[in-house]
């Protein structure tokens, strides 16, 4: 599979990369998902607790996303474990550079590579990741059991996280840089109710202090919190680098495409959070993939 001229070459394992190769294999177009490493299925296995794909309530973020892997496995979808770095256009398919040295040629991208963590950028942050600075509370929550922590953030992941830590740490301080929150006021509540959850608002972080490991984070008002894990939760940012020149980016670097998937590059689609949209979600990841695959076919019969 990896060494022939194939149809769709979908980057990314995520819900819209995984959508995108069920609806691509259904259409008997010859697939393969390039994936960076195999780790969950994209930022799902992060979440403790999907409560919103329709009807799957409360399910694990994790156990979600081999669902969704096993059943392109059953289909047959193939994967191969490399990060591509670069895209060309040839005459005849797109050729895919992987860091490895590894090159495979398509016919259409599927791009479905998604966000990363947004990092803070103050001082402490870099040096402390790993020994009390992490993005994932659902992957170290529980090497703070019992302790003082920090959620930094105010959207839903922030939330989500510092309910989750409520279970296991002592206390748990939101720090927020505004008064409103941007994430479910519904969330919102349930914290204000948890009692060892403490929401410091108005608050910007300064520096992230301690010795071998985090001991305090210190804000731009004077305060310093003591806390043994500080969980950054700011957002995400696109994994668009090897896209510059490829496709429209806009200015936050995000792929410009409709639901459509269709990009400024006939041929290259995107689908799932990396693209431009306003709902950043399982659900929209999906729909997103299933859509992408469907122009991407219409496009290879319009070829012909
Ligand atoms: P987000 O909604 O973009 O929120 C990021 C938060 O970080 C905002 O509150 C923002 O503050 C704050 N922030 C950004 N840069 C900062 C900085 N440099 N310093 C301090 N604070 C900073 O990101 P997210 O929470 O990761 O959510 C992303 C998307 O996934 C959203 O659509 C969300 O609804 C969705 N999501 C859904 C669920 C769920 O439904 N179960 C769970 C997680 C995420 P401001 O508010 O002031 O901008």
């Amino acid at each position: 599979m990896e060494d022939q001229l194939l149809d769709v070459l979908i980057i990314g394992s995520g819900p819209a990369g995984l959508s995108a190769a069920i609806y691509a294999k259904r259409a008997n177009l010859s697939v393969l998902v390039a994936e960076k490493e195999y780790m969950g299925t994209g930022q799902i296995a992060e979440s403790d607790c999907v409560d919103n794909y329709l009807g799957m309530p409360g399910m694990n973020g994790f156990d979600l996303g081999e669902a969704f892997r096993a059943h392109a496995q059953k289909l047959g979808v193939e994967f191969y474990e490399g990060m591509a770095d670069s895209f060309s256009k040839q005459p005849d398919c797109w050729k895919v550079h992987f860091q490895e040295g590894k090159e495979l040629c398509s016919k259409t991208i599927i791009y479905c590579a998604g966000a990363a963590h947004r990092h803070l950028g103050i001082a402490g942050e870099e040096e402390y990741i790993g020994k009390g600075v992490s993005y994932c509370a659902v992957c170290d929550g529980a090497f703070y059991r019992g302790k003082q922590t920090a959620v930094i953030g105010g959207g839903d992941t922030a939330l989500g996280d510092a309910l989750y830590l409520s279970d296991l740490c002592e206390k748990v301080y939101i720090i927020h840089r505004r008064e409103q929150f941007r994430g479910s006021a519904k969330t919102v509540a349930q914290l204000r109710e948890t009692e060892n959850v403490e929401m410091i608002t108005s608050a910007v972080p300064k520096r992230i202090t301690g010795e071998q490991t985090v001991t305090a984070l210190e804000l731009k008002d004077g305060r310093t919190i003591p806390v043994s894990g500080a969980f950054v939760a700011v957002g995400m940012e696109p994994l668009t680098s090897p896209l510059q020149g490829v496709v429209d980016l806009d200015d936050s670097g995000y792929v410009v495409a409709d639901e459509t998937g269709v990009t400024s590059t006939p041929g290259f689609f995107a689908a799932g959070d990396v693209r431009t949209k306003a709902l950043r979600q399982v659900v929209t990841a999906v729909s997103d993939g299933a859509n992408a695959a469907t122009s991407a076919a219409a496009y290879l019969m319009q070829e012909k």
